[in-house]
């Protein structure tokens, strides 16, 4: 490489996940699968790419993911692509797609993977992030909502997250919601002239975005808006009253936050959101609610769902701390490295290593001649937990050294009781699944 050429690093907003904290990514991922498998959820995969008018007619024309974030473009026959800024419209489109109603009953669907929007990078948000989120399709019952969140806390407590908030709301219906936004609007106009410019905006094309603004000047304007909670047809008020019911019965505690309306226009009823203490301003870890309306939004037969979005960037660096010390978290360890002295014993230490790694063990070796020292040092930078010595002498003797890297005792050991005494030692450092509580 010449001097002159410049290196090609990576595309702002985006990160590389290094091997020391992807541990931490497949963690959270097991432990997700583990929660949304017990309650019955099934794991979907849809491209990334959609065409541009999924995303413009469920999330909503006038919303920021669709006016200002989404990596849109002309592919080459013209077709307008975006990459997915969210996947719950493209959960509901495969629904609609290959007619899962018709399994009957309701569908319940994971999926974990990358989302693409152009916002202001800074900790905790990216332009390239990921989700683990879940929908239910197929069934309005407020009982669904309550689980929905249920299963959120079990999982969140199984991280050992703690100092984490619950905020709900309902966002009314397209029955209910009409009459709400002319109150609001009319409160709107006394006021206006005092909001941010984009409120201003907000007023005229989506006067619901106005309760999200996050300006600080704006906030005691806000505050004495309507509240929509006070604007809920019977049918609305009725699904919100249960579902309250239900999470307090299930010993859930949640705060009722009227202006959480959440970002994207095909919310219904439901919204929810948790915060948790451990982020700094991007503290909002996943959010999620009822879209009774989207299926039909984006030409699909009637049908009610509710879903949630987990920020795993957020949620990674929210357990980090609580982490460190679990025992399951830990980046999987080597288990021995292999030590060989001498070309006489190369062939017995390679068929060693080959033995150990069918085994499933995690097994380094060394592929040239080095003095033990060296490669005891070797052993102990890559975190080895056993060193296994192989020289002329343990060739003459049938028994192998094994030097316990952490406690620097060692014992000698017959190759073919290797892999039972590695793992009896190694159990109790292994990552045992916790069961269910
Ligand atoms: P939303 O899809 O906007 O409802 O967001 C759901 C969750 O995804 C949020 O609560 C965040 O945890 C996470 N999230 C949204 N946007 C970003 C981003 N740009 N970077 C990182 N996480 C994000």
């Amino acid at each position: 490489m010449s001097k002159e050429t410049q290196f090609i690093r990576s595309v702002k907003g985006t990160r590389d996940l290094l091997p020391s904290e992807t541990h931490l990514w497949q963690g959270v991922e097991a432990e997700a699968r583990a929660v949304l498998g017990a309650y019955n959820f099934r794991e979907i995969r849809t491209p990334i790419l959609e065409q541009t008018a999924l995303f413009a007619r469920s999330v909503g024309e006038e919303t920021d993911i669709v006016t200002k974030e989404m990596y849109t473009f002309a592919d080459r026959d013209n077709e307008s692509l975006t990459l997915r800024p969210e996947a719950t419209a493209s959960v509901v489109r495969a629904y609609i797609e290959h007619s899962l109603y018709n399994e009957g009953g309701i569908q319940k669907l994971y999926y974990i993977g990358p989302m693409f929007r152009r916002e202001r990078p800074q900790k905790g948000r990216y332009r390239q992030f990921y989700q683990i989120g879940a929908e239910v399709l197929g069934s309005d019952h407020p009982t669904i909502d309550a689980e929905v969140i249920e299963m959120l806390m079990l999982f969140l407590s199984r991280l050992e997250l703690q100092n984490t908030a619950l905020l709900l709301n309902s966002v009314g219906c397209p029955i209910c919601r009409p009459e709400y936004l002319r109150v609001l609007r009319h409160a709107l106009e006394g006021v206006k002239g005092n909001l941010c410019a984009d409120c201003q905006r907000r007023t005229e094309t989506n006067p619901l975005r106005v309760l999200d603004c996050k300006v600080e000047a704006d906030q005691p304007i806000i505050e004495k808006l309507p509240s929509i909670l006070d604007h809920l047809g019977p049918e609305c008020r009725q699904h919100f009253d249960r579902v309250t019911a239900e999470l307090s019965e299930r010993g859930i505690e949640y705060t009722i936050t009227p202006r959480l309306v959440r970002g994207l226009d095909y919310y219904t009823k439901t919204t929810f959101e948790i915060t948790s203490g451990a982020l700094g301003a991007q503290n909002a870890l996943l959010g999620g609610g009822r879209y009774d309306g989207l299926a039909e939004m984006i030409g699909g037969p009637p049908t009610p769902g509710i879903g949630f979005s987990i920020g795993e960037d957020r949620l990674v660096l929210a357990v980090a701390d609580a982490a460190q010390g679990k025992a399951g978290w830990s980046a999987s360890p080597v288990a021995a490295y292999i030590v060989w002295m001498g070309d006489r014993t190369l062939a017995p230490a390679r068929q060693l290593a080959r033995e150990l790694r069918r085994q499933g063990l995690s097994v380094e070796i060394g592929y040239e001649p080095t003095k033990l020292k060296k490669s005891m040092g070797i052993a102990s930078r890559i975190g080895a937990r056993f060193a296994v010595i192989i020289g002329e002498g343990e060739l003459q003797s049938g028994r192998y050294q094994v030097k316990d890297m952490t406690s620097g005792e060692q014992q000698e050991v017959e190759p073919a009781g290797l892999t039972d005494y590695l793992r009896s030692r190694l159990a109790s450092a292994r990552h045992v699944p916790m069961p269910l509580k």
